[in-house]
């Protein structure tokens, strides 16, 4: 059996189902990642790592969703945005299908760190109260926060968007795509409640930004953060963490998480 739903034969996926009713759904983003990473950054990461952890623990993979939400990267051309109630849809018709068919437990990977949590909280929120499937989302800033906080070598403020963490793991996955020549440093300063670096102690406050804003504060560059301290050996590292962390989480919840599901509907 292939581990992309696409790649396989209906018979594939009903005997698959016989044993097994956890797959994997990963989303990304295609949005501007400054002069060094390429736009699909988000998207590719996802993959990889869904990828590489359906292969470890047999696990089957949903079609990717490439875009996002990413309102504040329009600054830049080439970036493409979806708007959050589609992102909802999209995340809401894609699981419920695969629930329609029997898969009990989605583990969703979100590539686009942060951004688009909320959109797709809110479909993860309907969708189990509505069918009782468990769902749960793995994203790259809390699932590799340890690691990330040991790895990075970049002063307080380094990480934000195409820094130090995000380039060392795409100049592990993809240095084809990557020009590490071109990689920049813009740290902000900015007022201790409004930082930006989620390994940061402090407290917070959160505020949005617009294309004006948001192309003055990445420099005109799309940068937010440090590259200049990435390298390929962090994004080994990082990436293995992060892999390691998403096995444990998906053969902890085959064994424990026991679901009922109600409402197998098709999306219409
Ligand atoms: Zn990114």
């Amino acid at each position: 059996m292939k581990v992309w739903l696409q790649e396989n034969k209906w018979e594939d996926v009903q005997t698959y189902l016989e044993s097994k009713k956890t797959i994997i759904v990963p989303f990304g983003s295609v949005e501007q990642h400054a002069h060094h990473l390429p736009m699909g950054t988000d998207a590719f990461v996802s993959q990889e790592v869904a990828e590489e952890v359906a292969k470890r623990t047999n696990t089957l993979i949903a079609p990717p969703t490439w875009v996002g939400w990413a309102p504040h990267h329009m600054a830049f051309p080439g970036t493409v945005t979806l708007r959050p109630e589609t992102l909802t849809a999209l995340v809401e018709d894609i699981c419920e299908s695969l629930i329609y068919h029997g898969f009990e437990r989605i583990i969703i990977i979100n590539g686009h760190r942060e951004a688009n949590l909320p959109p797709i909280k809110i479909a993860m929120t309907r969708l189990r109260n509505k069918t009782g499937a468990f769902l749960a989302i793995a994203d790259p800033y809390y699932l590799n926060d340890q690691k990330g906080r040991e790895l990075r070598q970049s002063e307080p403020g380094g990480i934000g968007h195409a820094e130090e963490l995000e380039s060392s793991h795409m100049y592990f996955l993809y240095p084809e795509l990557c020009d590490s020549s071109k990689a920049t440093k813009n740290i902000p300063t900015k007022h201790r409640f409004l930082q930006h670096d989620p390994y940061i102690e402090g407290d917070r406050i959160l505020s949005a930004s617009d294309v004006e804003t948001y192309r003055e504060v990445t420099k005109n560059i799309g940068i937010m953060g440090d590259s200049t301290t990435a390298s390929k050996e962090t994004g080994e590292a990082y990436h293995k963490a992060i892999v390691e962390n998403l096995v444990e989480f998906i053969e902890y919840c085959e064994e424990n998480i026991q679901v009922s599901l109600r409402n197998q509907t098709i999306p219409l």
